[in-house]
């Protein structure tokens, strides 16, 4: 069933009127929804089933039904700190696959050799996000942040994971005992370029634990994907 997120949801006995032009949109012109049709909506922390009490190119008005449980949020938070690509595309890429997946939180990595140190459209990136919610189930769109420099996140880690190209046999996996009971994750992704040994040893020195995704090297959305889905799929 359609599920629209809605920072909040504020009904007012049973009832909410909605004006917000994207979910509006969706609902008149792209789904043609008409009095009595069902959809869900969530803000974050609660869900619900609505059905249209009254529908206009403008706004939509819908009834409460029925609240919903929804534990398709991963207890696990992981922060990706993911290195700005060359493509931005390749950005919005790995966020809408890193929200199905699971991820808390992305923050836009600047490392000694990122040539990109801002985004295209940030603003695009929140959107990206709210729609992999949707689609994929989840309570809670992750939050996107601006960019931060390399050296102010590995400070900021309580538990950093490191994806580093000939840095460590050790692999993602070898740290699930480690990772799996915390409650946050910060998992850092190198650019096309990869880190620098200065960033390693800082990361090093700050007790971040770098791994190995095996013999091949992977692309940057690549690296970020899998090692998602090795921490939040298995
Ligand atoms: N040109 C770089 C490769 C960068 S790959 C080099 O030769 O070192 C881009 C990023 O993906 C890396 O910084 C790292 O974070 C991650 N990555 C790709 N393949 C990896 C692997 N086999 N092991 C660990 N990290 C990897």
């Amino acid at each position: 069933m359609q599920r629209f997120y809605l920072s909040s949801l504020g009904f007012k006995e049973d009832q909410l009127l909605i004006e917000d032009l994207r979910v509006v949109h969706q609902c008149f012109k792209v789904l043609r929804m008409k009095v009595g049709d069902r959809f869900r909506l969530f803000d974050g922390s609660m869900e619900f089933e609505v059905e249209v009490l009254a529908i206009s190119k403008r706004s939509l008005l819908a009834r409460r039904l029925f609240s919903l449980e929804n534990e398709a949020d991963p207890k696990l938070e992981v922060i990706l700190y993911q290195a700005i690509p060359k493509k931005p595309a390749l950005f919005e890429l790995i966020v809408q696959k890193a929200t199905e997946i699971g991820v808390s939180e992305v923050f836009p990595l600047i490392t000694e050799r990122t040539e990109n140190r801002r985004l295209a459209k940030p603003d695009r990136l929140d959107l990206i996000a709210m729609e992999a919610a949707e689609q994929c189930g989840r309570l809670r769109v992750p939050q996107m942040h601006v960019p931060v420099a390399f050296e102010e996140a590995v400070q900021d880690s309580t538990y950093g994971l490191m994806a580093a190209v000939s840095e460590s046999d050790k692999r993602l996996l070898d740290f699930q005992s480690d990772f799996k009971n915390r409650e946050q994750v910060q998992l850092f992704i190198g650019p096309e370029g990869g880190f620098s040994s200065n960033e390693v040893g800082l990361a090093r020195q700050q007790g971040v634990h770098c791994f190995s995704l095996g013999s091949r090297i992977l692309r940057t959305e690549t690296a970020a994907i899998s090692s998602l889905s090795l921490m939040l799929l298995g």
